[in-house]
């Protein structure tokens, strides 16, 4: 029999929090970001719960967008890297792709006569990872239209750096010097806005934001949990107890022996470790939850399983399934005890986990 350790996904809460999202985005449409598998949660299942509401997805890559094809989609898809060989255009092409063209290399694999696919150009209002400068824009514009490349030019597009923090000036910055670079050419679309973004009261996301992991129910602001900003948990991530015992004051769990019972408590194994994606960053005093009652950890995470402090919970038994996040605890504040965001541990469960779709 395999182990019952499962990520079970609700699709009714992924379709709670798009809806969300194309609330909060106002006259904005918002393309799904499904990438990184559905940011773990599988892409296929995601993109085909989403399909009756989505007008467009978004991906990091091909192999991302040909995922949504196999599924039997046809909305297009945008790709926010862009391609990363001349080849990959034409398979854009055929498959209705639209990448986002962010360096001069890539405007020379466009291709006037043969055809090339829709595309959008990244601007980089500060971000500074990827795009064209604002000062750049108007003699790219100028050497697209030369080139007779400019057919299929969707519109603009920016990401914010600091838009988690929605105290921090730098997005208001980087909005401004995208609506003027951009400004010569109303005609085209603009795409501006992550998660984030959606929470920033007043900020504009101008014709398409790119929600993310609010999608998936996981805040996208330093402060906030996603409960609190209205979303609803699509991941719950179980594992059954495999052992209970009491450890003696004094005793020590685990690698490293670092943690060392302060009096005689009742423990269990559970059946997760780092080998699955739990991130093993997460510490003694990390929530759980058995049977409704929250529990700890104690110790350290070791691949294929980990320790926890049953006190709360003195009926908890062998074979009790384990929440490590869901309803009960929610993934940012395990992610907080772990030290990183949602997102790491969301995309982060390995293959070992099986997904159940509700
Ligand atoms: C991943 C990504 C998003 C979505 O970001 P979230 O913070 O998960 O909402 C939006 N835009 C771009 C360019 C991205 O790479």
């Amino acid at each position: 029999m395999p182990r019952s350790t499962v990520a079970r996904i609700d699709l009714d809460a992924l379709r709670h929090n798009y809806r969300l999202a194309c609330n909060r985005a106002g006259s904005a449409h918002a393309m799904a970001v499904v990438k990184a598998d559905g940011y773990g949660h599988g892409i296929t299942q995601v993109a085909l719960a989403l399909a009756e509401e989505v007008p467009r997805y978004a991906v990091a890559c091909l192999e991302e967008a040909l995922a949504i094809r196999e599924a039997g989609l046809r909305q297009p898809v945008v790709m926010l890297q862009g391609v990363h060989a001349e080849e990959d255009l034409d398979v854009c092409r055929q498959h209705g792709f639209e990448p986002v063209l962010h360096g001069h290399h890539q405007l020379g694999w466009l291709n006037p006569t043969g055809g090339h696919p829709d595309f959008w150009l990244k601007v980089n209002s500060g971000m500074n990872r990827l795009g064209f400068l604002p000062d750049e824009l108007i003699d790219v514009m100028a050497a697209l239209k030369a080139k007779g490349a400019r057919s299929g030019l969707q519109g603009f597009m920016t990401h914010f750096a600091c838009a988690d923090d929605v105290d921090s000036p730098m997005t208001a910055r980087q909005t401004l010097c995208f609506e003027q670079a951009t400004a010569p050419w109303p005609e085209l679309l603009r795409s501006v806005g992550n998660s984030a973004a959606h929470f920033i009261p007043g900020q504009p996301l101008f014709d398409w934001s790119r929600p993310g992991v609010m999608l998936y129910g996981g805040s996208p602001l330093l402060d906030k949990t996603g409960p609190q900003l209205g979303l609803k948990p699509v991941m719950s991530l179980e594992a059954p107890l495999i052992t209970t015992r009491t450890v003696h004051a004094g005793e020590s769990v685990g690698y490293g022996a670092n943690w060392v019972a302060d009096r005689d408590t009742r423990m269990g194994m559970v059946a997760i470790g780092y080998g699955d994606g739990y991130p093993r960053h997460a510490g003694t005093n990390t929530p759980a939850a058995v049977k409704g009652q929250r529990i700890r950890l104690i110790g350290r995470v070791s691949m294929d399983m980990l320790a926890v402090d049953l006190s709360n919970a003195p009926d908890a038994k062998e074979g009790d399934p384990v929440e490590l996040w869901g309803r009960e605890v929610g993934v940012d504040e395990v992610a907080t005890c772990a030290g990183t965001i949602s997102y790491e541990l969301l995309t982060g469960i390995t293959a070992r986990v099986p997904r159940e779709y509700r």
